[in-house]
């Protein structure tokens, strides 16, 4: 009895394997609707479809550990229910869910989720989290990849795709794709040394340094009518194929694409995991939205810490650790799960510290450092950028402001105990108080140079998702 059910197991398992696991599967693109409103979300299919490339993926590590997202999606085979394929992102919806805009209305986002093509007929299975930050089902939907109403047919792309740096086959790599914003013909070269300087930038900063061979990157500019990219609060008004904008959820710095579909059908000729999109603009902004993409303002004297801090988001679900800077979501509430991101806790024990092994016994818990001197200093100076722009200073005197913030910061740091020490420091994700984040300074916290260690740990687990 034991060897029937244990050769059925291995029988199912091949079965199951080989429905994914042909030698190079195409990626299959499921495009659809998330609407609602702040308590609602409903889920629709666009369409279903077979991109030109193959997947770029590392078909050995197809399901995802890493617990990182506000959603999962899953590959599931339907009857032995075995997961096929997994990845946590997060999405502009589930980020406009909790802006005031939300509360009086309801609005519709595209999305995407890729997956190696399947064989045979699968579920697509969308979870979301719940109070307890446990995902739970919140759509499902078959899909039969023979189904003749599966697109096959793209629309051409009228543009080139540039390797910017190689280090070997796609399957065995983490893939990125630059794709351009605001940039005409005559733009192309300005553009092509943006992507160079940049990815040599974030290459220099570890993990990705210690992993800078693990990497491959690729871009790709169509180009814009005009020069510039869209920015209404200052009277900019710009089109472009990607769509990108500043003033997304009416922050003036928050810089986001919307036009997911149009986006999609211009990335899917370059094999990529990940998106970094380059704006046109001298003006500080950025964005970073993890599994979806990251954005930076390319000709800003801070580009190089906004693409890596926006990617740490967009890469690795990094959450932010800073809590002075205004944002466009609503307060948390007051009861608090411990957040799922990984360098952030609630610290409701501090024994069970998540990145307790990084903690020396002798640090204490929660680690004091010099908040008070810190946010006073910080309270003058959102006070200096706010007017700054409502000015409409050039952008010279904001970066300049931010030199003067960060020097501050790392003078005030640097005589302070545990200024290299990894602890819990009180103030991360957006709050002063109630949530901690692992050191003194990180990337994620001000505009410093370095990831703290936790960061850094985070990131070489989604690296080790995609190499060999
Ligand atoms: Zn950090």
């Amino acid at each position: 009895m034991k060897r029937t059910c244990l050769l059925f197991t291995t029988l199912l398992f091949m079965v199951t394997s080989a429905i994914i696991h042909a030698s190079e599967p195409q990626t299959m693109r499921v495009d659809y609707y998330h609407t609602g409103d702040a308590l609602t979300e409903i889920f629709s299919l666009h369409q279903v479809v077979v991109e030109p490339l193959p997947w770029p993926g590392n078909l050995a590590r197809t399901t995802d550990e890493t617990n990182r997202g506000l959603y999962l999606f899953e590959i599931v085979e339907p009857i032995t229910n075995k997961v096929l394929f997994s990845r946590g992102y997060a999405s502009i919806f589930g980020e406009w869910q909790h802006t005031g805009e939300a509360t009086r209305m309801h609005r519709t986002f595209h999305e995407s989720v890729r997956f190696p093509k399947p064989e045979k007929p699968v579920r697509l299975r969308i979870s979301k989290r719940d109070d307890a930050n446990r995902f739970a089902a919140i759509w499902s939907l078959m899909i039969d990849p023979a189904d003749m109403l599966v697109v096959r047919k793209l629309p051409p792309l009228d543009a080139k795709v540039m390797k910017v740096m190689n280090n070997g086959p796609s399957t065995k790599k983490v893939d990125v794709l630059i794709l351009g914003d605001g940039f005409t013909v005559e733009e192309m070269s300005e553009f092509e040394r943006h992507c160079n300087e940049l990815t040599k930038e974030m290459m220099a900063v570890e993990p990705f340094k210690t992993h800078k061979n693990d990497f491959n990157f690729w871009a790709i500019n169509v180009p814009a009518p005009e020069s510039g990219t869209n920015r209404p609060s200052n009277g900019t008004f710009r089109w472009s194929r990607i769509g990108a904008t500043y003033d997304a959820f009416r922050s003036e710095r928050y810089v986001l694409a919307f036009d997911n579909q149009r986006m999609r059908e211009i990335a899917q000729y370059a094999p990529y995991e990940f998106l970094i999109i380059l704006t046109n603009s001298e003006t500080y902004g950025g964005g970073g939205i993890f599994g979806l993409y990251t954005t930076v303002a390319a000709k800003n004297e801070w580009r190089s810490y906004l693409m890596v801090h926006e990617f740490g988001h967009h890469f690795a679900a990094l959450a932010d650790e800073y809590y002075t800077s205004p944002v466009a979501y609503n307060d948390a509430e007051s009861s608090r799960p411990e957040p799922w991101e990984p360098n952030v806790t609630a610290l409701h024990n501090a024994r069970h510290l998540k990145w307790n092994h990084l903690v020396d016994s002798n640090t204490d818990l929660p680690t004091p450092w010099p908040k008070s001197t810190f946010e006073a200093f910080q309270k003058t100076n959102q006070a200096k950028r706010k007017q700054l722009r409502a000015e409409n200073r050039p952008e010279s005197e904001m970066s300049a402001l931010f030199r003067r913030e960060q020097a501050f910061s790392d003078s005030l740091f640097a005589t302070s105990k545990y200024h290299n020490s990894i602890g819990a420091f009180e103030g991360a994700n957006y709050e002063a108080t109630g949530f901690y984040r692992p050191a003194m300074n990180c990337i994620m916290f001000t505009r410093h140079t370095e990831f703290c260690k936790v960061c850094q740990e985070g990131i070489v687990d989604i690296i080790n998702l995609y190499v060999d």
